[in-house]
């Protein structure tokens, strides 16, 4: 069976195809000649895990899913969320929005935060949704190096190290992405 990731991230397309079962055949993007850019223009991150599976679907043809993440923090109203890549402006700058968390933070005493991801997998005419979230809080100063994103400001329930002090399989193994991909293995598997 052929199935489509619906990312540009030549990454997470290496990962997620290491642990494919082997009777699917893992396509990308630019497998099936899609080089645009997918608008995300959902209010939440499921709507845009959806908007981005039935685009595929519905320009393409072919059984497909897609993933989005965001950080929500409690004291915030679950902002960044949805526009956890654009928090600080367009160009999407890790560093940027990492310290405007930092200052929009600053005076509050609640830290907790919690990852989410969203998988929407569009195969045989249903659609199904896999959620994976991690909980944690927010650190007043950046800690290691690793990792992407808000990673070194993240600092997981039960852990003394940051994301960005784990390794990527450290991480995957509680990672609200690993949760949610694993969830979509064990359904595809089935
Ligand atoms: P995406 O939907 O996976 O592209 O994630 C949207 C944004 O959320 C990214 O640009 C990052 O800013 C943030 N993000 C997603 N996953 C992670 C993570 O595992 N660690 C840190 N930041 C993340």
């Amino acid at each position: 069976m052929k199935l489509v990731f619906a990312t540009h991230n030549a990454n997470k397309f290496r990962e997620i195809q290491n642990l494919m079962p082997d009777d699917i055949e893992l396509l990308s993007l630019s497998d099936i000649g899609c080089d645009e850019d997918i608008e995300e223009t959902g209010d939440t991150i499921d709507e845009n895990a959806m908007i981005k599976a039935e685009y595929v679907r519905n320009h393409y043809g072919y059984d497909c899913f897609a993933d989005d993440t965001g950080l929500e923090v409690q004291s915030l109203a679950g902002a960044p969320g949805v526009y956890s890549a654009r928090y600080a402006g367009e160009e999407k700058n890790d560093e940027a929005n990492i310290e405007k968390l930092l200052s929009q933070l600053e005076k509050r005493d609640d830290r907790t935060a919690r990852f989410k991801t969203v998988i929407a997998l569009n195969l045989k005419k249903n659609q199904n949704l896999f959620t994976g979230i991690c909980e944690g809080v927010i650190l007043k100063e950046k800690r290691g190096t690793k990792g992407f994103g808000y990673d070194p400001i993240f600092l997981p329930d039960g852990f003394d190290k940051s994301f960005a002090e784990m390794d990527l399989n450290e991480k995957t193994k509680i990672s609200h992405r690993g949760i949610a991909f694993r969830e979509l293995m064990e359904y595809l598997s089935q």
